[in-house]
Formats: structure tokens, sequence, C-alpha cells
């Protein structure tokens, strides 16, 4: 998963790589020899065959984004610019976001929208990351990694292809069968493509996957270029994994969810930007009012020592919602990019950290050591524990978020408890407490653990953990706090004056009737991590407010998000499963519940994972680019419990 970044020399106005002994671009006229190689032989000008409504391209080696530039400043002098451009960049060795920029300047001529992407350039060795720009109507899926491993994790329907690597002899693995293969898996009935090279070599391979291949004359000194179009039909994958096949779906007109949480405002949100009518239904009178209804929580990935499964969709999440808050609130009236400190509280806490850095795979601009004398200068209060400090981090309030995401004239909310869900004559009827209908032709179930309260979705494990939080009363401590504190609980600065502090976590509680024994561990926890504040609060003998909510928890800690399955259809047939776990099955397509997607179980960490959740869904629901790697969407896919239960013999 460790990947490193790109090694450029200078070789006067030119980036030269140090790995591959090859130029980025033309070194007397990159701009044209984009134009030249890229965008006009695959007339980008075009919308896609899909509506009209997107075009997507997707690329090998991103580099400096030139290509990318070069296509969205075309774009936005033509008549396509309502199109929304899905533009898709594999890269193993990322740029750093210095010599991205320092790349930029030198070009001279004017690239618009430099600047959208500078701010948004994701400062991380792996994965993939999704930038979205509404203002030009484009999003930028970087997928940084191996292009042949990056796109065999992509879900797509790619219209164009710009292939740019090295040339093939100084980049062998960037023409080889294996990414033609995963090029051809992604591409549709005239899709096409165009490269710089003529070699024989990928002419050949890209006719052996579906390629009608033909010549052109190169740029400069070039004698030769190679273009084509893709003219086999699609043929279905054969997936080892049948059960987490996703369903195909016509773009919605309108969409219903179903639980006004963060889960369901950010859904709401991602669906309502792209023109669909949303409905939220919300039992309570207004919106966060469950796990989502803290005043201030934190914005932070913990992250593992080594990657994991879950480590890689909070990190991914971490990045998407930090630049996705930075659009939608610049100002920063409703979050604060303040940094996160996470205490060393503990031997084992301390080694655990130090393991995670000694290990190399997060970047000193994601995360760094800082001592407890300069936590205690950045928080401007006294810390006693070093720790680790993650300056793009900070705090956000769920119930102001939510509230923002839903104040668009595409979404509408209504009060009501929904207590069933019926399907019939193609169209789901939603039944309230009170006996009213509401139908509808898609369904988004957001409402936390109250997820499985209906037939359909009965079998999945949520579980409600209780969580209070300690609020002070404005101006009991005067101490100020500069960051968010993480120890065993967390803190954040002051907002209007009022500490927000906790939180605890009992498998227990039933229910939310706040406790003077939970206030207790929340201080007890703030004393081990800012005695200074705690001190003070101590000393005036405060009554402290707080605010007791479920979160939604599963049994492995990751969220529940994508098309739900039919359970009885799963148990029948992948029964053999309990036999035999690595049983190939022939034609044993997932059924799903007709248009009813589940986006719940984000436990505690809703800030970090709700928005690229809701990205995803959006995307499945309108049948875009998917923004996750499909084993990350297959880790957070709703049928994996039965599966799971399949192989333990446990159903
Ligand atoms: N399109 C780029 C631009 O506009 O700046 C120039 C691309 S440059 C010729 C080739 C790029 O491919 C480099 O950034 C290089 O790091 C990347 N690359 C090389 N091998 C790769 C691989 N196996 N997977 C993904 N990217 C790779």
């Amino acid at each position: 998963m460790t990947i490193s970044r790109a090694d450029i020399i200078w070789r006067s106005a030119t980036p030269f790589s140090n790995q591959y002994n090859d130029a980025y671009f033309n070194t007397i006229d990159g701009l044209n020899e984009s134009l030249h190689v890229f965008l006009e032989p695959n007339n980008v000008d075009r919308g896609s065959s899909i509506f009209d409504k997107t075009l997507i391209i997707a690329e090998t080696g991103f580099g400096s984004g030139l290509n990318f530039f070069q296509t969205i400043k075309t774009r936005a002098h033509s008549h396509t610019k309502m199109t929304w451009l899905h533009y898709i960049a594999a890269e193993k060795h990322p740029i750093s976001s210095s010599d991205f920029q320092k790349i930029l300047s030198k070009l001279k001529k004017n690239l618009t929208n430099q600047s959208l992407v500078i701010n948004q350039y994701p400062e991380t060795p792996y994965g993939f990351h999704r930038l979205i720009f509404p203002d030009i109507s484009t999003s930028l899926t970087l997928l940084f990694g191996d292009a042949t491993e990056c796109y065999s994790q992509l879900l797509a329907n790619v219209d164009i292809w710009y292939l740019d690597g090295f040339s093939p002899s100084k980049n062998p693995e960037m023409w080889s069968p294996e990414l033609f293969r995963e090029i051809a898996r992604l591409s549709k009935p005239g899709t096409t493509f165009s490269t710089f090279t003529s070699a024989s070599k990928v002419r050949k391979g890209l006719e052996a996957v579906g390629f009608e291949v033909r010549k052109q004359p190169g740029f400069g000194k070039k004698r030769e270029m190679s273009l084509g179009t893709f003219t086999k039909d699609k043929t279905p994958i054969e997936s080892d994994k049948p059960w987490f096949g996703i369903p195909e779906t016509d773009t919605p007109e309108a969409v219903t969810i179903i639980g006004g949480g963060l889960a369901g405002c950010s859904t709401a949100h991602s669906l309502a930007q792209r023109g669909v009518k949303v409905t939220i239904i919300e039992k309570a009178q207004r919106l966060a009012s469950g796990g989502s209804g803290n005043r201030q929580g934190a914005l932070y990935a913990k992250l593992p020592i080594s990657p994991t499964k879950q480590g890689e969709l909070h990190l991914s999440g971490f990045l998407y919602s930090v630049n996705f808050l930075k659009q939608l609130d610049p100002q920063q009236t409703l979050w604060s990019q303040c940094g996160v400190a996470q205490l060393a509280t503990s031997d084992k806490e301390r080694s655990r950290q130090q393991q995670m850095l000694d290990n190399g795979h997060y970047p000193s601009t994601l995360v760094q050591h800082k001592t407890a004398l300069e936590l205690s200068d950045i928080a401007d209060s006294t810390i006693k524990h070093d720790g680790l400090f993650f300056p793009d981090a900070g705090w956000v309030s769920p119930i102001d978020l939510c509230n923002t995401l839903t104040s668009h004239p595409n979404i509408e909310v209504i009060q009501a408890q929904v207590s069933d869900l019926n399907f019939s004559n193609g169209c789901w009827a939603l039944t309230s407490n009170d006996g009213d209908m509401h139908h509808c032709s898609h369904i988004v179930l957001c409402n936390a653990e109250l997820a499985n309260q209906f037939q359909e979705t009965a079998h999945l494990p949520l579980k409600a953990i209780r969580g209070q939080v300690s609020i002070t009363p404005p101006s009991a401590s005067t101490s100020p706090l500069n960051t968010v504190i993480c120890g065993d609980g967390y803190i954040s600065p002051a907002l209007n004056k009022r500490f927000c502090f906790g939180a605890t976590f009992d498998l227990k509680g039933q229910n939310l009737d706040i406790t003077a024994t939970d206030h207790q561990k929340n201080l007890d926890k703030l004393a081990h991590a800012l005695p200074s504040i705690h001190k003070e609060l101590m000393e005036k003998e405060i009554t402290l407010e707080g605010r007791a909510a479920f979160r939604c928890s599963t049994p492995d800690y990751m969220p529940v998000v994508g098309a739900a399955p039919v359970y009885e259809h799963f148990i029948d047939n992948y029964s053999k499963l309990r036999q035999d776990k690595n049983w190939r099955f022939d034609d044993a397509k997932a059924k799903h519940h007709p248009n009813l997607f589940i986006n719940t179980g984000h436990g505690s960490k809703g800030l970090i994972t709700c928005p690229i959740s809701a990205e995803l869904l959006a995307s499945m629901l309108c049948n875009e680019p998917l923004p996750l790697p499909k084993d990350l969407i297959d880790a957070i896919n709703p049928s994996r419990f039965i599966i799971k239960n399949l192989i333990k013999q446990a159903i």
C-alpha cells in the first residue's frame, strides 16, 4: 500500500522524472501537445452517451495534471460546459503539492482553476480521492497507486481514455496486458482512446482487448501516435464474490430518505446536487436529533499502525470531509480547522503512536509527533502528554452541518415516523405511525439503529451504543483552548464560551437520561487530558449540562452502505458457503430489494464517513464512477453480514 512520491529534477524549465528518466511532457509546448494527442482525437467537446449529462475521462498517469487542466479549460469554452465531467486519473508517484504548484507556475500560460485543485490536492500516499468542483461541473477522482491495481478496483463506464505513461521502453508496466484488460473492462462500445506512442506492443495489446486501433501524425518531432475505439460488447464480469454485485438502476428523479441525521442529510445533499428531488422523512421535530445532535464533534481520523480497510475508509473519508467542508463553508462558521491533538495518555498508546510513525505510511502534512510542550503551545493550555497532531483536522457542529446540507431547493423535510415499507406495482408505499401513506420509487434508509426495524432489513446487526457529552455553562472557564484535544475522550475549543467534552461509551445503557455518573466519567477523562481546564471547572463548582444519544454501531465497526439484499434469496443462493467458503458460483447474481438502499452504522465516526458514503450512494444511484475502491465498497456492503454468517454456519 505504500508508494513513493515523484522524484522530480528540473532540466531548465522542464520537470523530469528521476524514477523513469523521462520528461513529464513536451518541453517546448506541453499544452499544445496535450491538445493534439489527447483532447482533439477524443473530441472532448462531446457529451457522453448517457443522457449527455456526464462525460467520463480516465487517464493512466496524472503527473502534473496538464491534460486535466487542458481538458477543463477547453470544455469551459465549449457548449458542453453544462455536462458534468468525471475525470479519473491513476498516479503511482504523486507529485508533492509544492512540486505541483511549481510545475503549474512554470507553464506560464493561463491554466484556469489551478488554485481549485491545489486547495484540495491530497497529501497522502495511496487510495482513491474524489475532489469536487461544483462551479465548473467537474469532479476529479485521483487513484494514488499503481494504475493496474487502481483500475482493477474502479467501478465506472469510461467514455474516453488518455493513455499517458512514460515511454513503453522506460515504463513497461503502464502498457501491460493486465492494464489493457482493466481498460477494456471499464470501456463500452464507442469508448475512445488516444496516446502519444505508436509502439506496436501498445497497438497490438489494445487490439487484443477489443479496440480498433489506427495511427495518425504525432506531435512535434513524433512521427506517429495511436488512437482508436472500443468495438466489443460489454461482457458481464465474472466475480468470485457475486454477493457483492451492485444492482443497476435508472437515475431516479426523486428519492425518499428515512432519517434526518448526518447520514440522511449528507445523502440528501449529494443527490440534490445532482438534480434529484429528495424528501427526508424524520420522526423528530428537527434534524440531527439523534447521534448527530451534539454541539461539536471532532473531525479527525484515528489512524491504524499499518493500513487496514477501516483505516483506509477513515483516511479517504477524512480528506473528503475536509475538502467538502472547505467548499460548503469557507468562512468556517459551522466548523473549525483548528487541528486535533491525539494525546498518548498511556504507555500502550505511546508505543502505538511511535510504531505508526515509524512505519511511515502517513505524510507529516497529515500527522506529526509533538512533545507535551509543543502541544501546550499549539493548544494554549497545559498538556502533560506527548502525542500526535493533525493540522488539517478540527471540529464540526453536526447540527449546523445537517441544517446547511438540507437548505437546498431540491430537498424537502417532512416529520413522520415510518412504520412499514411495502413494494407493489413498481413503487414503494411507506406507512407512517399515524396511518399516512407516502409513495416513492427509491428509498435510502438512514435511520441509524432503527434501519433494521423493517422486515426487508431485519437481518442487519445494528447496535445502539449510549453516549453522553458534558457541556459547561457559558464562561465557566476562561482558559483558552485553540485546538481539539483527544485523549480517552475529547474536548473542543469553546463554542459560544461553552466547552463540550466527553463522551461516554455505554454498551448497555437503554435510556437517554443525563446521569451524574456519566458527567463524572467525562470529568475524569478531562482531568487526565487537560488538567488546567479541569481544575478551573472544579474550583467554580459549576453545574454541567449534558446530552445523551445513541450511536449506531455494527459488529465490525464499519458503516453499512449500499443496496438492501433479499435475505431469503441470499440464504438459498449462497448456502454452499456453509460447506466451503471458497465455493465458486456460476450464475449466482445477488438479488436486492428494488431501489432500496441503506446508509447507516457510522458509530461515532459519522463526520468522516457520512459525506463520502453519501457521495458513494449518490454515484451508485446515478450510474456514475464510484469514489471508493471496490474492496472498500465490499467492506461496507450491507450483504456482508449474511455472507459471514453463512461461512460461520451461524445461519
Ligand atoms: N499526464 C501527465 C501530465 O499531464 O503531467 C504526464 C504523465 S507522465 C508522462 C507519466 C506519469 O505516469 C508519471 O506521473 C508517472 O509517475 C506515472 N506512472 C508511471 N508508472 C505508473 C504506474 N504503474 N501506475 C500509475 N502511474 C504511473
